[in-house]
C-alpha cells in the first residue's frame, strides 16, 4: 500500500506535504458541500477534508470503513488543541474505499457506555478503542523491560509444560483428559513451581519465564482463570539478594514504562506487624490510619462481646476515624456489615462527642475502661471509634477492610503515587478448623525459618517461613520464598500437611527423588503480570489489560467458551457426561 504517514504523525511543519493515509473512519461530518472524515489507526487520528469533487466518492462511507486517502496537508482554520494532529488537516485529492464495515454495536471511542459483555462479545472492536490499545502497548513495554533486565542479569528463559501434573498453589486444578491413557488426566499448571525448582536442580542457577498459569477459582475484579506470571528462580542467593534483584527489576520497569525513579530498597514489614498496624498482609501505606490495640484496656472487661478477644490468640483493636461522628446509623450499619464480611463477629461503634463517649456498648464498660480507652486512643471531639474483638487474624482483617474503605472514600492518599513494599516473615502454616488440618500459607515447598525449626512439632503455627510478598498500593504484586532443598525436610512438610506416605509418593515422589541428587539452595518468586499492568495503567479491572479475558461468569462472551463438545470427542476421551 502507498501509505506515507500514520494518523498520529502530521504537524503544522508538514503543511504543503503530499501524503497518503490509511485508516478506519472514526467520525464523519457533512457540512453542505464539504465532508470531514476522521481517520484512525493505532498511532492516532487525522482529520481529512473532502470537497465537492470527492463528496460523491465518499457518500456511502460509514463508521469503521477503511479508506486510503491521498492529499495535501493544510493548516486548519479552527484548531483542536486536544489532538496532537489538531493543527492540520489533509485536503483529500483522491480516496479509495479499501473495505466496508457493518454498523458496529457500539461507538468506537475512548468513552463508551456499552455493557462490558457487549464489549467482550465484540472484543476486536472494543480493542480498537485507543484507551484499550494504549493499555496493551503499556503491557508490552512492561514485559520488554522485564526481559531486558533479566537478560542483563544472566537469567535464562525456559518454557515449562502446560500439560503437566498437579502443582499445589491452593486452588482447584484444570484437568485435561488423556486420549491415549484412558481415565488419566493432565493438570494445567497453577504455576511452574516444581519445574523451576527442577531447573535449579539441573544447574541453571537463574531462570525466568513469562508463564501462563491456570487456577479454577471464583472470579473477582482482580482474578482471571488463566493469567500470566513473570516466574523467576535463583540458586545460591540469600533472601535479601533475591529481594534486591526483584527491586532492581521493578525499578527498571517503573523507569522505562512510567519514567518514574522509585526508591530502593523498598520498606520491609514483618507479616505480624503489617497485620497489627494495617490489618492487612498487603497494606496500602500511602495513608496512616493505623489500627490501635485495646487488649490491655479491656484485659479484665465483663463485656461479653470482647471475651474471645481477651484470649491468647485473640485481640481487641480499634480504628479511629477523625471527624467521623457525623456518619448516620445506616452508614455505621454498613461498616458493621463490611467488618462481618471480612471475618469479624461484630463491630462496636462509638462516637466521641462533647467530651463524652456515646454508643450502645458504653453501658457495658467500667468508668476506668472508658477513661483508658479515651486516653489510649487520644480521642478528639467528633471522632468515630470502631472496635472489633476476637481471633487475631480475623479481627485484623476486618478492621483492615474498614481502613481501606476509609482510605478510599475519605481520599486519604494521592492516587498518583506508587508505594512499593515487602512483607516478610510470613507464618509457614495455617490451620483449617473445617478440615482439621494444616495448610501451607505459601506452598509446601517453602522453607521454614531456621530459628523456628524447634517449634515445628510443638507449635507449628508459630513457625515463620522464608516467604515474602511484594505489595504495591494495597495490591499483592507477587510473592515467593526460599525453598526446601533437603529431601527429608520436604517429606516432613508433606506429612505436616496430612498427606499419607502413599499420597506423597504418588503426587510428589519424582520431586522428592530429584532433591536427593545435590540440590542447590534456591528460591524465587512470581509477579502477577496482569496485576502489574493493571496498576501501571491505572485500570480498574484485570480485564482491561488482557486482550481476550473471561467475564465475571468465567465465560468468553465472544467465542462462548466453555461450550459443549461433540459426543465423538468425548467418546475418544473415554468420558461420559452425567446429568
Ligand atoms: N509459585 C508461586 C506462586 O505462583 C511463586 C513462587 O513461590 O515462586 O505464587
Amino acid at each position: 500500500m502507498n501509505r506515507t504517514h500514520n494518523n498520529g504523525q502530521l504537524r503544522i511543519s508538514d503543511v504543503g506535504t503530499k501524503v497518503t493515509l490509511i485508516g478506519w473512519v472514526a467520525k464523519r461530518r457533512n457540512l453542505g458541500s464539504l465532508v470531514f472524515i476522521d481517520l484512525r489507526d493505532r498511532y492516532g487520528i487525522t482529520q481529512c477534508l473532502f470537497d465537492e469533487h470527492l463528496t460523491e466518492k465518499v457518500k456511502d462511507v460509514r463508521s469503521e470503513y477503511i479508506l486510503e486517502v491521498s492529499g495535501t496537508v493544510i493548516e486548519r482554520s479552527s484548531k483542536n488543541p486536544n489532538m496532537p494532529t489538531g493543527d492540520i488537516e489533509v485536503k483529500a485529492e483522491d480516496v479509495t474505499v479499501i473495505n466496508s464495515a457493518k454498523l458496529p454495536p457500539f461507538i468506537i471511542a475512548d468513552d463508551t457506555d456499552a455493557l462490558e459483555d457487549t464489549r467482550l462479545k465484540y472484543r476486536y472492536l472494543d480493542l480498537r478503542r485507543p484507551v484499550l490499545q494504549q493499555k496493551l502497548f503499556t503491557r508490552a513495554k512492561i514485559v520488554k523491560a522485564m526481559h531486558e533486565y533479566l537478560d542483563a542479569n544472566e537469567f535464562i528463559e525456559v518454557e515449562t509444560p502446560v500439560l503437566a501434573k498437579s502443582t499445589p498453589e491452593g486452588a482447584r486444578d484444570y484437568l485435561v483428559p488423556s486420549r491415549v491413557h484412558p481415565g488419566c488426566f493432565y493438570a494445567l499448571p497453577q504455576s511452574p513451581q516444581q519445574f523451576k525448582q527442577l531447573l535449579m536442580v539441573a544447574g541453571f542457577e537463574r531462570y525466568y519465564q513469562v508463564a501462563r498459569c491456570f487456577r479454577d477459582e471464583d472470579l473477582r475484579a482482580d482474578r482471571q482463570l488463566d493469567f500470566t506470571q513473570l516466574d523467576i528462580e535463583m540458586s545460591f542467593m540469600s533472601q535479601e539478594e533475591i529481594l534486591t534483584m526483584t527491586e532492581g527489576l521493578l525499578k527498571k520497569v517503573m523507569k522505562d514504562v512510567k519514567g518514574i525513579d522509585i526508591e530502593t530498597p523498598f520498606r520491609r514489614f514483618k507479616y505480624h506487624d503489617a497485620m497489627n498496624m494495617y490489618g492487612s498482609d498487603k497494606p496500602d501505606t500511602r495513608f496512616e490510619l493505623k489500627l490501635q490495640d485495646l487488649k490491655e484496656v479491656f484485659a479484665n472487661t465483663e463485656f461479653k462481646a470482647f471475651e474471645e478477644g481477651k484470649a491468647a490468640r485473640g485481640t481487641i483493636k480499634a480504628l479511629v476515624v477523625e471527624n467521623g461522628a457525623h456518619y448516620s446509623r445506616k452508614e455505621t450499619d454498613g461498616f458493621t456489615d463490611l467488618a462481618k464480611k471480612n471475618g469479624a463477629k461484630g463491630l462496636v461503634v462509638l462516637k466521641y462527642v462533647d467530651g463524652k463517649l456515646e454508643g450502645s456498648a458504653v453501658k457495658f464498660f467500667s468508668e476506668k475502661e472508658v477513661q483508658d480507652l479515651t486516653s489510649t486512643l487520644k480521642l478528639k471531639d467528633s471522632d468515630l471509634v470502631l472496635i472489633a474483638a476476637g481471633d487475631w487474624t480475623r479481627t485484623c482483617n476486618a478492621l483492615g477492610a474498614l481502613r481501606s474503605y476509609f482510605g478510599k472514600t475519605l481520599h486519604l492518599y494521592d492516587p498518583s503515587t506508587f508505594d512499593f513494599l515487602w512483607i516478610v516473615d510470613f507464618p509457614l502454616l495455617e490451620y483449617s478448623e473445617e478440615d482439621g488440618r494444616y495448610y501451607s500459607v505459601h506452598h509446601p515447598f517453602t522453607r521454614p525459618n531456621d530459628e523456628d525449626l524447634p517449634l515445628l512439632d510443638s507449635d507449628p503455627l508459630a513457625v515463620r517461613s522464608y516467604a515474602y510478598d511484594v505489595v504495591l498500593n494495597g495490591y499483592e504484586l507477587g510473592g515467593g520464598s526460599l525453598r526446601i532443598y533437603d529431601c527429608d525436610m520436604q517429606q516432613k512438610m508433606f506429612e505436616m500437611l496430612s498427606l499419607s506416605d502413599e499420597e506423597i509418593e504418588k503426587r510428589f515422589g519424582f520431586f522428592i527423588e530429584a532433591l536427593k541428587y545435590g540440590t542447590p539452595p534456591h528460591g524465587g518468586l512470581a509477579l502477577g503480570l496482569d496485576r502489574v499492568a493493571m496498576l501501571l495503567t491505572g485500570s480498574e479491572s484485570l480485564r482491561d489489560v488482557i486482550a481476550f479475558p473471561k467475564n465475571a461468569n468465567a465465560k468468553c462472551p465472544m467465542s462462548d467458551a466453555p461450550t459443549e463438545v461433540d459426543p465423538k470427542q468425548l467418546e475418544e476421551l473415554h468420558i461420559r457426561i452425567v446429568e
